[in-house]
Formats: structure tokens, C-alpha cells, sequence
């Protein structure tokens, strides 16, 4: 079956839709092929947690921050391996991105929190739980506009150029073969390769055997825009950044279940009850930690500050008390309880929670480095959880420049293809900030989608 539009975005998860989305609002007709039975990819189950630099948020809440703040603590947590163009074009478009997003419906709520690895209170909250508010937002815009045909159980298995441009997709539906047709231009969207074991293995050179490390991702994380973008000539940079994070349920890798509610108020014991690394760090900085301690196993620590009562929810959409009943959480009256509760020895546990304390009063650093601090654990009750580290981005992928547009391995631009979202590379360098995600996504998402428009075919 053939199908022509002005645009085809392969890949229907944050980063296509919302290409999808602008390149509609400048005029183009759009087809989105997307390989799951539904939209949503990672994007869909993510902590949601978007960074952007917001006066009117922050300011009443006390928090200095700049747009060169988030841009130096991008760049420099990423060891200034992200090229400064890219992580620019993203830091000053974060909040309007943001803005653009609300002026589609999305709502995010007022209060503004440090997600993990985050590094500066800057990150923003959806009110729709997990990335929901994001996919919902774009497939309302897609349901109340003309112009955008979306696939789904439509996998992309081959790019081609036609005229020195890319411009045609091959896909395998659910019943036939289709070949869509983008004259103006191809967008790729197909997100990482986090759940492509086969791919992190080659790629990985600098963790331990990632071979049994599950992953927070999709199954359809499998990085098939890779080797669609390289086929016709695109550049990867960064492959072997792969980011894990400490914060994996201990059976199935998943995010859930994770008690944190933001950075300054918990802190990470081993099996022994003792810390072992500064809480706020980098997400590598944790988990190379966590991966020296006995099993690679953890407990997040907090108390009554965070959880007054059980029907508080996580960021990931489940109340404490549903934790607690199926056992994934714990809680007791006293910390020498607790340590009863999850087998550590109570004294380790008092004295790391002591101490804790005592830099909360001071302000820190702390004897791990720890800056960022809001109350002590001292407000029963307390409780804990167990994480392990888990496979959860990747930074590496198809190089582009500001415009999103695909570069090939001599430098030049691809005519025709664009590409933008996680599977894209070169922005993060070698670690993610939490709460980038979102930023980068959108962010190039909609750039992608606006210049691909443009193009004149
Ligand atoms: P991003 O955050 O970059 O948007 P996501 O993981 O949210 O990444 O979305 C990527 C989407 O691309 C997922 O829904 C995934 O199923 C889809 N996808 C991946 N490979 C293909 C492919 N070959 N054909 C069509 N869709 C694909």
C-alpha cells in the first residue's frame, strides 16, 4: 500500500508526536508509523520530570537559577562530551517548549521539585500521572486536527532516497506492506536502544556486563532508528553512553515502586545500613556506587516528612499504602524497627540517619559531598524501599545539528531526514540530568517538525 504525505515520522512516542504535532501547525501533512499496538514508547511510562528554567514558578519558592546554570550543569554533567550547540538550542527552548505544551492543554502543577540525578530544582511536574499528560496532550491536538494519519502495529524496517533525498519508509503493517512517501522530508522518532540487550552489549564499554541488568524502558526500546538512519549514510555519536539508574526494582528493573518524592529528602543505605555516596549526584556517580555495594543492592530511607499518611502518591502513580501491601515498601514507628523490618544492622542505620541529620542543620556538604538538603529524617513514621540499578536511557545515537536535521559520517547535513528524541546523540555527553528527558524530546520534536515543514519539496 502506498501513502504520501508531506512528512513521515517513524515512531509515535514523546519526540514523534510532537513533531508530528508542530509540523502540522506550520501546514504539513503528516503519517506516523508506529511499530507498538499503541503510542506512548518510554516517553508514556517516564517520571515525566521536564527541567526549565521558570521565574514564575521558582521564584516564589525561593530558587535562583539561569538559563546558563542549567546549560553549564548540562555540559559539565556530561563530562563536556554534548555538543554546546545542541544542549543551547535545548536549554533556551525549554520553557517556552514548556509554554507551548500548555498552550496545546498540558497542565503542569505549580510546585517545582529536583528529580534524581537532576542536580538543581528546576524540574516540573505534569498534573496526568507519569508521561501520560504529554502523549495525551499531542493525540488530542491529533484527533481534533485534519492532516495527521497515525499507524500503529506498523514497524519501519527500511529508509530510501529518491532524487538525493530521503523521502520514502518501508513498513510492515499488520496486514500489509506499506510504502509511505514524505516529499518534504522523514522524521525518525524511534526513541533508544535500552531494551536491545544485544545492542547495549556491543555499545557498553564502561559498566560492568550489562547482560542481566534489566531496564526501566519499553520492550519496543530496541533502537531500530539506528540502523534505518546509518543505511543512508548518518553519523552515531556517544554509543557507548548508556545510563543506568539506582533506583530499578530489585525483580523486574521497572521504575515503579520507587518511594523517592524528590532529591533533598531521603537518603540510600547499603546491606549494612550505611551511605555510601552523595544522594544528589549524577545518576552515573550513584550507580558506579551502588555497583560497589554488597549484591548492588540499596534501600531508599525517608520518613513522615515525605509520606504524612499512606495515600500519598509516588511519582509513579501508586500510594504508599499499595506498597506496603505488597510488600514493596516498609514502614515502622521507630528507625530501630525498620532496620528490624529490612534486616540491617539498627546501629549502622541510626548513626548513618544521625548524621545525616547533623549536615541538614549545618547545610552540608556533607562527608559524601551532599548539598541538597530540605528536612532531617526525623518525623516518624519511617520508611524504606529496595532498589537495584536498572538499564534507563541512552545517551548515544543519530548525530544532528540544531535543526534537527541527520548528519552524515563526512558532516554534511542529509537531505530529506531528520531526526530527533532519545534516538538522536551528542547532547547528553556521557550523563543525562534527570528531568533533560522530557526537555530534549519536545524540544527537538518540535524543532524537527517546524523544519521539516519548511523544506520545500
Ligand atoms: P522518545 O522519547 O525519543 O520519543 P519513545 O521511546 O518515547 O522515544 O518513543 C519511540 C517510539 O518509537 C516508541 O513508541 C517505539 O515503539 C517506536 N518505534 C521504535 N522503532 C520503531 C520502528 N522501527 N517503526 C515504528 N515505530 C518504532
Amino acid at each position: 500500500k502506498v501513502m504520501n504525505a508531506d512528512i513521515v515520522v517513524v515512531g509515535a512516542g514523546g519526540a514523534g508526536l510532537a513533531a508530528a504535532v508542530s509540523a502540522n501547525q506550520k501546514g504539513a501533512t503528516v503519517i506516523v508509523l508506529e511499530k507498538m499496538p499503541q503510542v506512548g514508547g518510554n516517553t508514556i511510562i517516564s517520571g515525566a520530570a521536564y527541567n526549565a528554567v521558570d521565574p514564575s514558578r521558582q521564584k516564589p519558592a525561593g530558587i535562583e537559577d539561569s538559563i546558563e546554570k542549567h546549560y553549564t550543569q548540562t555540559y559539565e554533567g556530561g563530562d563536556e562530551l554534548g555538543n554546546p550547540v545542541l544542549i543551547h538550542t535545548m536549554v533556551e527552548n525549554a520553557y517556552p517548549t514548556l509554554q507551548w505544551l500548555e498552550s496545546l492543554g498540558m497542565e503542569f502543577k505549580g510546585q517545582i521539585f529536583t528529580v534524581l540525578g537532576g542536580l538543581w530544582p528546576r524540574a516540573h511536574k505534569p498534573v496526568k500521572p507519569l508521561g501520560t499528560g504529554y502523549i495525551e496532550t499531542y493525540m488530542n491536538y491529533i484527533k481534533q486536527h485534519d492532516g495527521i494519519t497515525l499507524l500503529t502495529d506498523t514497524r519501519a524496517v527500511d529508509l530510501y532516497k529518491e532524487d538525493g533525498r530521503v523521502s520514502v519508509v518501508k513498513a510492515t503493517g499488520p496486514d500489509a506492506t506499506i510504502v509511505a512517501q514524505g516529499h518534504k522530508a522523514v522524521i525518525l522518532a524511534t526513541g533508544g536502544f535500552g531494551a536491545n540487550i544485544e545492542l547495549r552489549d556491543t555499545y557498553n564499554k564502561i559498566w560492568p556486563a550489562l547482560t542481566n541488568i534489566k531496564t526501566t524502558n519499553h520492550p519496543g526500546a530496541t533502537g531500530d532508528g539506528l540502523a534505518l538512519a546509518e543505511k543512508v549514510g548518518a553519523d552515531l555519536v556517544g554509543m557507548e553512553y548508556i545510563q543506568l539508574l539506582p533506583m530499578g526494582d530489585p525483580n523486574t528493573g521497572s521504575l515503579s515502586g520507587n518511594i523517592e518524592l524528590g532529591v533533598e529528602n531521603r537518603i540510600f543505605v547499603n546491606k549494612d545500613g550505611k551511605r555510601f555516596v552523595d544522594e544528589g549526584a549524577r545518576r552515573d556517580v550513584m550507580t558506579k556506587a551502588l555497583f560497589d555495594q554488597e549484591d548492588a543492592f540499596m534501600w531508599v530511607i525517608l520518613d513522615g516528612h515525605c509520606y504524612p499518611t499512606t495515600d500519598i502518591k509516588n511519582n509513579f502513580n501508586e500510594t504508599m499504602q499499595e506498597l506496603l501491601d505488597q510488600g514493596r515498601a516498609y514502614k515502622a514507628d521507630n528507625l530501630e524497627e525498620l532496620a528490624d523490618e529490612i534486616g540491617v544492622d539498627a546501629d549502622n542505620l541510626k548513626a548513618s540517619v544521625a548524621e545525616f541529620n547533623k549536615a541538614v542543620e549545618a547545610g552540608g556538604p556533607d562527608a559524601f559531598g551532599r548539598t541538597l538538603f530540605a528536612d532531617k529524617i526525623d518525623q516518624p513514621p519511617y520508611y524504606a524501599g529496595a532498589r537495584k540499578p536498572t538499564v534507563h536511557h541512552t545517551m548515544g545515537g543519530i548525530k544532528i545539528n540544531e535543526k534537527a536535521q541527520v548528519i552524515d559520517k563526512d558532516g554534511n547535513v542529509i537531505p530529506g531526514l531528520y531526526a530527533a528524541g532519545e534516538t538522536t546523540g551528542g547532547i547528553h555527553g556521557s550523563n543525562r540530568l534527570g528531568g533533560n528527558a522530557l526537555v530534549d524530546i519536545n524540544v527537538f520534536g518540535k524543532i524537527a517538525g517546524e523544519n521539516a515543514a519548511a523544506e520545500s519539496n
